[in-house]
């Protein structure tokens, strides 16, 4: 295998977590875009608030969670959405 891409030095990539591919039954780790093999874990600060900005394990590609409040929300305190959200999905 060859050595893993280098993005440490490319450009802050946005992007939604909802739209990223989710890495088997983890609840936020997700396949980075860039080079589809490494991961972003969903970092947390020393509240254990999930930050915004996210760094692929494998090429450094960094990325910002444009919908970071929504990830908060569905991880904070409180009841567990029961429902899913109607829109999100187009039957066949
Ligand atoms: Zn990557």
């Amino acid at each position: 295998m060859s050595a893993p891409p280098d993005h440490h030095a490319a450009p802050v990539l946005r992007v939604a977590h909802a739209d990223l591919a989710p890495y088997h039954d983890q609840r936020w780790a997700r396949v980075c875009p860039t080079c589809r093999e490494g991961l972003l874990l969903a970092r947390r600060d020393l509240t254990l608030l999930i930050l915004a900005e996210d760094l692929c394990t494998r090429c450094g590609q960094r990325v910002c969670y444009t919908d970071v409040a929504r990830l908060r929300e569905a991880d904070g305190p409180g009841p567990e959405p029961d429902g899913i959200e109607s829109g999100d999905f187009e039957l066949p």
